[in-house]
């Protein structure tokens, strides 16, 4: 039997042919008239993607660059800030915050739900300098609401930054940056944008960029300061990664090109297609008898499958890999074993979902022997799908 290897983890995500192959064309140097072309465009089309009119900036590092220079650039030692914590990149925040010497209070919830508000409202202090949040926690399959968040910190007057990592939010959440007050907002290029992972991005609000200034924490290559300063100039710092840079350029062009050219509109035809693929995907697996792991407030990026009290997640992802060549995630930390995670965002669509929802049915019932007919979960997920296509 033949096999086409497939990732439907949350990052890496499936790489786009037309970025893999502008990749392979860009074989330019970076201090050229053509790479400042590239690199501008590319700057001015992530505003659009990401939504906002603030400074969009890209670094040459996997997402916890970004999420690193959220801390270094925007705080001092000794700070006191807001850490909320809900999963293994919550538990990341509190210990970057930490290593930069800052005071972080947590609010935290279980592994597979969201926070409580009034536990946030009661954890914000007059000195709180500083909120840090995941967009979608990857580890769970949760939503967190940056827009409640948001709102929660202008009723209370707050002076303190919303920084938020969308590393796996970008391309799967609708958002409205500007609107809200959201001060940073961070993704990563393995993740909704269909390419590999080595580069990260992040918006950056004209209150952080004032906190950049009187911020004392060390910063070097992750000095957000130089890299806007260069970015006008339509330049990099450093060596920028250069092909990883195209590709992206070629992934924004094809987002646009799902809405005649128009990026924003494509951004949100990205968000509801993963949208659909999540809904699709968590109605075949309940009606399969699987439980969701996140079902109070599921994200759309990527969704978390409980495995039934005696069968370990490993043998679904082991399974999927053997029979179809499919590779889901398992479990981070304490949750290998117990759950596994099927990614929606970036270069998914409905007839992979469709496909990979018959591969769980399959693996359920031969391999880990549960009551799932053939059709159980499938009908359902199609039923999902001729429900979209009518609106
Ligand atoms: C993938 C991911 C990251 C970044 O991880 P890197 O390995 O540094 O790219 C951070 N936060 C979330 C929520 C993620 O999904």
């Amino acid at each position: 039997m033949f096999r086409k290897n497939r990732l439907f983890t949350p990052g890496p995500t499936p790489l786009l042919p037309a970025a893999q192959f502008a990749m392979a064309a860009a074989d330019m140097h970076h201090r050229t008239p053509e790479f400042k072309a590239l690199y501008s465009k590319v700057l001015a089309q992530l505003k659009q993607f990401v939504g906002t009119q603030n400074d969009v900036l890209l670094l040459a590092s996997s997402g916890t660059g970004a999420m690193e220079a959220s801390v270094s650039n925007f705080t001092s030692p000794g700070d006191r800030v807001l850490v909320l914590s809900a999963g293994k990149f919550g538990e990341r925040w509190a210990s970057l915050t930490k290593t930069f010497g800052l005071r972080p209070d947590v609010v935290s919830a279980p592994y597979g739900e969201t926070f409580d508000q009034a536990a946030i409202r009661a954890a914000l202090h007059d000195d709180t300098r500083a909120v840090y949040v995941q967009a979608t926690e990857t580890s769970t399959g949760v939503r967190h609401d940056i827009q409640a968040i948001a709102a929660l910190l202008r009723q209370a007057n707050s002076n303190a930054l919303l920084i938020v990592d969308g590393i796996t939010g970008l391309g799967s959440t609708h958002f409205d940056i500007d609107s809200w007050g959201v001060d940073v907002m961070i993704g990563g290029s393995q993740k909704a944008v269909m390419i590999p992972p080595g580069l990260s991005y992040l918006s950056i609000s004209e209150r952080a960029w004032a906190a950049a200034e009187t911020a004392k924490n060390p910063r070097f290559y992750f000095d957000l300061r130089k890299e806007r300063k260069n970015a006008k100039a339509g330049e990099s710092a450093y060596t920028p990664a250069v092909s990883l840079i195209a590709a992206l350029g070629a992934a924004l062009d094809f987002i646009a090109s799902q809405a005649g050219g128009d990026l924003a509109a494509g951004r949100t035809l990205l968000v509801d297609n993963a949208q659909t693929c999540a809904t699709m995907t968590r109605t075949a697996l309940t009606a399969m008898g699987f439980t969701l792991f996140a079902p109070t407030a599921p994200a759309a990026a990527v969704t978390a499958v409980a495995t039934p009290d005696g069968i370990d997640s490993s043998a679904v992802v082991k399974e999927l890999k053997s029979h179809y060549g499919a590779t889901i995630a398992n479990g981070q930390g304490e949750m290998k074993g117990k759950i596994f995670r099927i990614a929606h965002l970036g270069y998914f669509d409905p007839l992979d979902t469709i496909a990979l929802v018959a591969a769980l049915e399959h693996i359920a019932k031969d391999t880990l022997q549960l009551p799932v007919e053939f059709g159980q979960g499938l009908v359902p997920a199609q039923s999902i799908y001729a429900a979209a296509m009518k609106v």
